[in-house]
């Protein structure tokens, strides 16, 4: 079998958690498996180079901190490939490009074009443990990118696409997908299956478990992951195509705080508005999440929406602008704002999925902001103090806690 593994930053954090992921995947070598390990930098060495730079130049160019960022993943890997050496395999580190992944020239969030595994190929043909470096690769100018925050998932998941694997296996420091975050809400469940279209809601919604794109490029090839934990020996979850339905309304229940709200009172009732504000917001790459718009009153209405923080301050100007343009009455920004949701596919079938996530909410006093739903979620926009005792709360109705 051709096994793909990745391991997490949290997985390879020091030299104990090394030698512990070095014994996962020499256990899997002995077993008479190829195998190809995709890691992640150590820890917070990303969040510590980030500082790094920031303090350097707090405007740094893209391509700069690609050149930084990517260096995170060659100790973890060189580290490896040492340690398994150590231990008595045959093992090599290979960077991104090495790889041979190819991606757009878009620095610090380029997206996989091509990966052309034929060095990977060669060296497992001569019985080596290829070691990977996540989240990396090189642009057709040769230049080193990187696939934005998280991207090593993706980078194991591309691998397990373009060498055909029998099985792609993400190590994380949690036993598995849950209904909600097992470090902060009481009772949650680990799930045995989950299906790539809930997956990908709860990884975009907040769930910390796995990269969005990388359930994306497994949906797309197909390829069924495991998420499952490199401290415990014990069976993780499978995310793939069909999952037999348990007896859940929904698979889980997902906070993120990386929201900022924007609102524009007394806009112009009249067409085209909307579509002046969203396209400005279109052309500098700012995606536009929850929208809610007024009914209008007399001739104006109001127009809010979130949009993730990082991109909220530039927002804010672009509302700005429109404001006077239009001739608006207010802007107001709002980081202190998280969004919580609840994601299964169970509520296509089901009324009164949402009323019971609102009541969950009302009993506990929580004021909700705005509102999205899709087939299988249904979003709230809340004070982001609120956010914890709100999972907590949304998540007992849904499962309650046997006492
Ligand atoms: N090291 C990168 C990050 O922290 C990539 C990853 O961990 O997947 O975002
Ligand atoms: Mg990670």
């Amino acid at each position: 079998m051709l096994i793909v593994q990745k391991f997490g930053g949290t997985s390879v954090k020091d030299a104990e958690r090394i030698h512990n992921v070095a014994k996962i995947i020499t256990d899997a070598y002995h077993k008479g498996n190829d195998v190809v390990a995709v890691v992640s930098a150590q820890g917070d060495t990303t969040d510590d180079l980030i500082a790094k730079a920031a303090e350097i130049n707090e405007k740094p160019s893209n391509r700069e901190m690609d050149m930084l960022l990517a260096s995170g993943e060659q100790i973890s890997a060189s580290l490896l490939a040492m340690c398994i050496q150590k231990l008595g395999c045959p093992a090599i580190s290979l960077t991104g490009w090495q790889a041979g992944f190819l991606t757009s020239s878009a620095h610090t969030s380029a997206r996989i074009r091509r990966v052309t595994p034929d060095r990977i190929k060669k060296e497992l043909d001569q019985k080596k443990i290829v070691i990977v470096c996540g989240f990396q690769g090189l642009s057709r100018y040769d230049d080193i990118t990187t696939l934005g925050r998280g991207g090593s998932d993706t980078s194991a998941v591309a691998i397990a696409a373009a060498m055909h694997a029998d099985l792609c296996q993400i190590f994380t420091d949690v036993e598995g997908v849950y209904t909600a975050d097992p470090r902060k809400v009481e009772n949650a469940k680990k799930l045995k299956e989950i299906s790539y279209d809930e997956m990908l809601e709860l990884a975009t919604l907040g769930a910390q478990v796995l990269n969005n794109r990388s359930v994306e490029m497994a949906k797309k090839y197909n390829i069924e992951l495991e998420v499952l934990s490199s401290y415990t020996n014990t069976p993780g979850t499978i995310v793939k195509e069909k999952v037999k339905m348990e007896k859940m309304l929904i698979s889980g229940v997902a906070k993120d705080t990386d929201v900022a709200r924007l609102s524009i009172t007394c806009v112009p009732d009249t067409p085209g508005m909307v579509f002046k504000l969203f396209s400005k917001l279109a052309q500098r790459n700012i995606n536009v999440d929850v929208i809610l718009q007024s009914v209008g009153r007399g001739d104006t209405k109001d127009i809010a929406f979130t949009v993730p923080k990082d991109k909220g301050r530039e927002a804010e100007e672009i509302c700005r602008r429109f404001k006077e343009n239009v001739g608006a009455e207010e802007v107001d920004y709002n980081d202190n704002v998280a969004k919580v949701s609840i994601v299964g596919a169970g509520m296509e079938s089901h009324a009164g999925v949402a009323a019971k996530m609102f009541e969950a909410l009302y009993e506990k006093q929580i004021n909700i902001r705005m509102i999205a739903t899709s087939e299988i979620k249904v979003s709230v926009i809340i004070a982001k103090d609120d956010a914890d005792r709100a999972v907590q709360a949304i998540h007992e109705k849904f499962f309650p806690v046997e006492r």
